[in-house]
This record gives structure tokens, sequence and C-alpha cells, in this order.
């Protein structure tokens, strides 16, 4: 049998090896015989390695002028161009997702690449009038040093972009933990990094698990921004160390993604979104449709569509054009939705519609792939009502009016993503005013968010930043405002106030 390929660490501009010497393997959940490669196994000592090659190359790479920055990334952009098709190939492989869905996911790193250039010609500052003669005043931005990325498994190449693109835009440089699931869609990234003579050590990369190498991260003196895309579990508990350390923190988590759909809906429109939403991505989307709340005059005719379309996807290798879902991530993953369809079908008088269980026969005995699953009948405080499954489970919900619809969907501890499929343009705006959450979309589903808009949400789906769009330079910066006196004599603000004539 062929030896696997063995990745490495990328630090300072160099492959090396873990200081552990271990390494881990990667396989793809379609086919478990499929073994993408084994990757590093770091350990505190690769994190210290790669932040010190950060902080020498911060040195250099700050006093870029960021227009010069931006036209690294417009490289950065043509290079992921170029490679889109193998590094899709590859994350198909390495995570599941569905070969179209995965050269999206790469789209969105060129998007980011190309927005973010034009970015290096902007970063605007302000300039403002001040109080006293012959005195000029203004804000400008400036790059905060070495920032850590800890990022998850369903967006490999997106999630990584939007925060490292960003970053060094800014003048910082960066040190990135993939997850362990996916460590492989970013080393590519790193090759891009190479390809397109980033200066080394402007961009690192430590793989390796949460506990030893994203502990590492989070705890290291020199590192003042973690940005961390993962569970509310994880982010909670980096909240509580970074505040601690004085650490800024930008937290992107889970959500309870719903999907209201009234009586006057654009019905077939509002089933094929339903049908993208919950099931895209196998239900692994921080943004999946995980509730159709529905209006009851349609309900039946929503639910006998729903059902019939669920039932035909076609599942199965992601790679396979024609497939429409590919497995879950992982076995531990699919035991966990097993999970909630079994508490769901407990639950009180919760309904299986369709699906519900894991396939296990012929083709599919080689990987973690599950059915298509629908419940209805369910009560908003339920747990399959409540809690992220993260796997393809759509919860419905009937509803009787627009406001009850609106109050079943902030009813949750999450607040990411929003859908309302309607015809009139007042519940439309109503809905865009009463729903909470940093996502709403109307006559679309919950998932397809564009990169020159602020990502994020509310509750506890983060701690008020967000990703994307201008306002992720707010993360990447510190503000600094900068007073010029020209009038050669001390001048007090707020002290010396005669009025004028
Ligand atoms: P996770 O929280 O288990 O892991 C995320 C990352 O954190 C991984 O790299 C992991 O290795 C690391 N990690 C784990 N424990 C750590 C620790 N103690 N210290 C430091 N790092 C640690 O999440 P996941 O399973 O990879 O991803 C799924 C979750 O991510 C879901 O809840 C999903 O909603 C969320 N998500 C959110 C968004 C968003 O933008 N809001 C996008 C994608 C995914």
């Amino acid at each position: 049998m062929a030896k696997a390929k063995r990745y490495l660490n990328f630090i300072g501009g160099k492959w090396v090896e873990p200081s552990t010497g271990k390494y881990a393997e990667n396989r793809n959940p379609a086919d478990t015989g499929d073994l993408i490669g084994e990757f590093p196994a770091s350990a505190a000592g690769d994190v210290a390695q790669a932040v010190k090659s950060a902080e020498q190359a911060f040195a250099r790479w700050r006093l870029v002028p960021a227009p010069r920055r931006g036209e690294l990334l417009l490289k950065v952009g043509d290079i992921l161009v170029r490679r889109k098709e193998e590094i899709a190939q590859l994350m198909t492989r390495e995570m599941g997702k569905i070969i179209k869905e995965t050269r999206g996911d790469v789209q969105e790193g060129i998007d980011t690449a190309y927005y973010t250039s034009g970015e290096g010609r902007r970063l605007f500052g302000q300039t403002l009038p001040a109080e006293l003669p012959n005195k000029f005043a203004m804000s400008i931005r400036q790059p905060v040093g070495v920032c850590g990325m800890i990022t998850p498994w369903n967006f490999p190449m997106a999630i990584p972009t939007w925060k490292l693109f960003p970053a060094i835009l800014c003048g910082n440089t960066c040190v990135i933990k993939p997850a362990t699931l996916t460590p492989a869609s970013v080393a590519l990234l790193m090759e891009v990094f190479e390809e397109a003579s980033i200066p080394a050590g402007v961009v690192n990369m430590v793989c390796g698990s949460g506990s030893a190498v994203g502990n590492a991260l989070v705890n290291h003196p020199a590192i003042n921004r973690i940005s961390f895309t993962g569970s509310v579990e994880v982010g909670r508990k980096l909240a509580e160390r970074c505040g601690a350390n004085m650490k800024r923190l930008s937290l992107e988590l889970g959500g309870k993604n719903a999907q209201i759909v009234m009586e006057d809906a654009d019905l077939e429109l509002a089933v094929e979104g339903a049908l993208w939403g919950a099931f895209g991505t196998t239900g692994q989307r921080c943004t999946a449709t995980s509730r159709l709340i529905v209006h009851q005059q349609v309900h039946d005719e929503v639910l006998a569509m729903l059902a019939e379309r669920a039932n035909k996807l076609k599942i199965g290798n992601g790679l396979d054009e024609s497939v429409e879902m590919g497995p879950a991530v992982s076995e531990e993953q699919r035991q966990t939705v097993l999970e909630y369809i079994r508490i769901g079908k407990d639950e009180d008088k919760a309904k299986l519609v369709c699906g519900g269980k894991a396939l296990t026969e012929g083709e599919y005995a080689k990987g973690y792939f599950l059915q298509p699953t629908i419940f209805d009948q369910v009560k908003p405080g339920m747990r399959i009502a409540q809690e992220e499954i993260f796997g393809p489970v759509l919860s419905v919900i009937t509803i009787k009016s627009l406001e009850e619809a609106i109050q079943v969907l902030n009813d949750t501890e999450f607040g990411l993503s929003s859908s309302i499929y309607t015809r009139d343009v007042n519940r439309a705006f109503q809905a865009i005013r009463d729903i909470e959450a940093g996502i709403t979309y109307i006559n679309g589903p919950t998932i397809g968010a564009e990169v020159q808009l602020p990502f994020g949400g509310v509750k506890n789906t983060g701690n008020g930043h967000r990703e994307a769009g201008t306002v992720v330079y707010d993360f990447y910066t510190e503000w600094k405002s900068v007073y010029v006196d020209y009038s050669g004599r001390l001048q007090k603000a707020q002290i010396d106030t005669e009025s004028v004539g």
C-alpha cells in the first residue's frame, strides 16, 4: 500500500516537523479507506516557535504600505482561482460536502481575497475639525501585532480566509490552528501564500488538537487577538481565559436558524429554500436551517412537498457530481445527530415524517452517512427546537400569525441567520425589524452570505464582533487619534474656550 502523504507545519515560511514527532491520520468521511494524509500532532513548543517567527515578521510587515499588502492578496486570489478545482476536490475528500459546495467554499476565499485587496487602498481613518485654532485632528488605524486564529471543519477554506486576509491586510502577522478534521485544505492555503510570495512568517500554520495547540495560542502572551469560530462550549472557555488576560477575542459560534413560511409565500420557492438550507452541507453549517416555522394554512402542503423531495435526495460520495448530500464529517458527529433523532422521537408528540436512520449498507458502509430527517408537530421548547444539532435534521413548527412566527423564531439562545418567505412587503419589513439575528433573508434560505457584508450573530452566537465586510477591520486594527498643533503655543483643550467674536 502507498505510504500516506505526511504534511508538516508551516512556520517562518518553511515546512517543519512538529516537536512531538507525532502525527494524526485524516480520512475521507465518505470512504474511510481513503487516507488523505498524516498531520502534525503539535504541542505548545511549536506554537511558541510560530509566534516567534510571526513577531519577527511583524517588524517589517507592519511597514509595508497597505496598498502593497493588498496587491499581494490579489495574487493570492488569482492563485486560488487557478487551484480552485484541486482544492475543492481535496476538501470534499477531507470533510465530505459535495463538490459543488466545496467549489463554493473556495470561491468564498477568492471573493474575500479580491474584496480585501481593494481595502488596502481604503482602510479609512477620519479627519475631523479640531476645537482649537491652528490644530489638525485625525484618526488612523494601526496593526495590532500577532493574531491567533482557531477554525472549525465545516468551511475549511472560507473561514480561514475571512480571518487571515483582513488580518494581514491590516499589517498583522498570524498563526492559524486548523480544525483537526480539516488541516489539508488549510495546508493548501499555506502553499498559496508561499506561491504568492507573502513574506516568511507573515502567516504560520500549526496543526494539532484544541487542547494542545489551541490552548497554547490562547495562552501565549505575545498574541493579543484571538479569532475563533466553533462551538459555544469552546467559545465560552476561550472568553473566560481571554477575559482574564485582557486579550481581545472574536467569537463566531453556533446557530439554531429558522425559516418562516407565511401563507402568502411562493411555496415552491420556500420548499426549495428549506431543502437547500436544511440539507446542504449535510446540515453542518452554522447557518443551516434547522427549524421551519410554517403557517397553519399551508402546513400540510409544504410538509408533503418537503418530505417527498427530501426522500429523493441523492446521498453519497460528494465527488460524484450527481450526489446532493454527503456524509456527516465523522462517526462522532453522526452519533450526535442520531442521538438527537432519538430525543426527537421520545419527545412529547414530535412526529418523524421522513428519514431518521443511519445509512450503513453497500457503498454507504464505508462512510458516515445518514438520511435527511424531518420532524413535524415540534413544539418551540423541545430540545430538537432549541439545541444546535449540526446535521440533516429539520424541525417543523406550526404557527397562526406573523407575530407568533417571530416570537418562536426568537425563542432560542442563538441569533445567527434567519429567513422569511412572504409576498407581503409590510410583513417582510416587520420581520427585518423584529427578528433577533445577525442575518435575515427575505425569500431566500438561511444560507448564502456574501463577503462584502458583515457576518455574525447576536445572543450566544457571538460576542458582538463581526467577520467580513468593512467592520472586520475594527477587530484587526487599533485606532490612534492624532492631534497636530501648528499654533506654536500651548493650547488647552476644554480650557481655552473663549468664544469667537
Ligand atoms: P469546536 O468548538 O469543537 O472546534 C473549533 C476549533 O476549536 C477547532 O479547531 C478545535 O480544535 C478548537 N478547540 C477545541 N477545544 C479547544 C480549546 N480548549 N482551546 C482552544 N481551541 C480549541 O467546533 P467544530 O466542531 O469544529 O465546529 C462546529 C461548531 O462551529 C458549530 O457549533 C458551528 O455552529 C460553529 N460554527 C460557527 C460559525 C459561525 O460563523 N458562527 C461558522 C462555522 C461553524
